[in-house]
């Protein structure tokens, strides 16, 4: 007989039994999409119908009048920015816990990223905002992290009064509710990404939800060479004016898969909430809290460890983890701050000087520098945090298995 409790980094039998549950996610009506957006014979979504319909489920999804589709969520993000109206040498209040996609369009407009730390549910702050406004914060880009809503209404109240527009990173946050509204639909853009790691996938796109039409015209423009395409062409090659487009293949699917979001965030909700039941009873371990009034839509979540309480370092504690047949991972590296980027601020290397590290170093010589000082909560988290990745296939025993190796690791490794 197995000695059940034997861990097994130890040669003992694993926790988790059954292979995590998997699935076809495009299983619904995408080929006949695709197949359909063939016979158009074009793929151009100003000449076809599918990337128009998909913004029009975009505008019913978040109650906004306007959608704009792209083609990725960082395309997204900085269009959003765009619709913020920022511009060199402006500051942009951000969380460093997130996707370098959050940031690139700071970055690409000569702006500048402010990192405000967040608290424990891994989410900013009102407070946390305001310790970083200064006369030139021009947006706050508030994350909506892992499935989780930010309190972004407090923040939008934060900020209105100021004239700091407030843009959305909802690419985490399909279905993602606070106060009974789908995130995205608070600030002055909300922004959506279909990558292949989120939620719903189209390979690679993205929507900006807006609710000013002069706004949606700035931002369409934008992303379409300014060729002012929906609006009369009067403006067009008026002026500048990037490629982010969205083809009639990424419409196509992302109509199927705009479908079946619903069903599948609403798995994910259950699963969460089960997991987040199942660890409460486990000593020394936290899942990490909403803000009140939340929906959460887990797209995955973290598990604090007391570092007093076990005999081992978080990382070790991983490994037997992995050991146990669990899928997650070590939740430190999740940040932006320690990334070379930030700490050596060579953003274009191929250029000499002050040149290679614009935004960063201004040309009014304004420098601006980054460490873990500036966020100590944020800090404390990666030292702490267990990722746990969920999808809409993983099972009720799945869920169930994933506490089992946590409760088996940290007791044999309590003190
Ligand atoms: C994935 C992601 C992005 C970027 O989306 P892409 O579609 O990969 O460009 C931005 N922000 C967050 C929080 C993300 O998770």
């Amino acid at each position: 007989m197995d000695n059940l409790n034997e861990l097994a980094i130890n040669g003992g039998s694993k926790a988790k039994t059954v292979p995590f549950g998997s699935g076809n996610r495009f299983a619904g009506n995408e080929l006949k999409y695709l197949q359909e957006a063939l016979a158009q014979n074009t793929l151009f979504y100003g000449n076809g119908r599918f990337v128009r319909q998909a913004c029009d489920m975009m505008k019913a999804y978040t109650g906004r009048p306007y959608a704009v589709a792209c083609s990725s969520g960082s395309a997204a993000i900085h269009l959003g920015l765009i619709a913020a109206g920022i511009g060199p040498g402006d500051e942009v209040i951000v969380t460093p816990n997130t996707d370098s996609g959050s940031i690139l369009g700071i970055i690409e407009e000569g702006a500048v990223p402010i990192f405000c730390d967040v608290d424990w549910t891994l989410q900013p702050t009102a407070a946390s905002v305001a310790a970083r406004i200064t006369d030139r914060t021009r947006a706050v880009e508030v994350i909506h992290l892992a499935g989780n809503p930010a309190p972004v209404d407090e923040i939008v109240e934060l900020c209105r009064p100021k004239g700091i527009a407030v843009v959305e990173d909802c690419a985490q946050s399909w279905g993602t509710k606070l106060h009974g509204r789908q995130v995205g639909s608070f600030g002055t853009a909300g922004c959506f990404s279909t990558n292949d790691f989120k939620h719903i996938s189209t390979g690679d796109g993205g929507f900006v939800v807006l609710s000013d039409e002069a706004l949606c015209r700035r931002v369409h423009n934008y992303a379409d060479k300014h060729y002012d395409r929906f609006f009369g062409r009067e403006q067009a090659q008026a002026h500048h004016g990037i490629n982010y487009r969205m083809s009639e293949l990424q419409g196509a699917v992302a109509c199927a898969q705009l479908e079946v979001v619903d069903a599948i965030t609403s798995r994910q909700h259950v699963l969460g909430e089960l997991l987040r039941m199942l660890v409460e009873n486990i000593p020394g371990a936290q899942m990490v809290k909403p803000v009140p009034d939340a929906y959460c839509t887990y797209w995955w979540t973290v598990i604090y460890i007391e570092p007093d309480r076990f005999s081992v370092s978080r990382d070790e504690i991983v490994k037997a983890l992995v050991a146990e047949g669990f899928s997650g991972t070590n939740y430190g590296k999740y940040d932006l701050i320690g990334k070379p980027l930030f700490q050596k601020r060579i953003v274009r290397p191929w250029l000499t000087g002050d040149k290679a590290m614009y935004p960063f170093v201004q040309p009014d010589g304004r420098s601006y520098t980054y460490s873990h000082a500036q966020t100590p909560v944020h800090k404390q988290t990666l030292e702490r945090g267990i990722m746990v990745t969920f999808n809409s296939f993983h099972t009720e025993q799945d869920m169930e298995e994933v506490a089992d190796a946590f409760r088996k690791v940290l007791s044999a490794y309590a003190v």
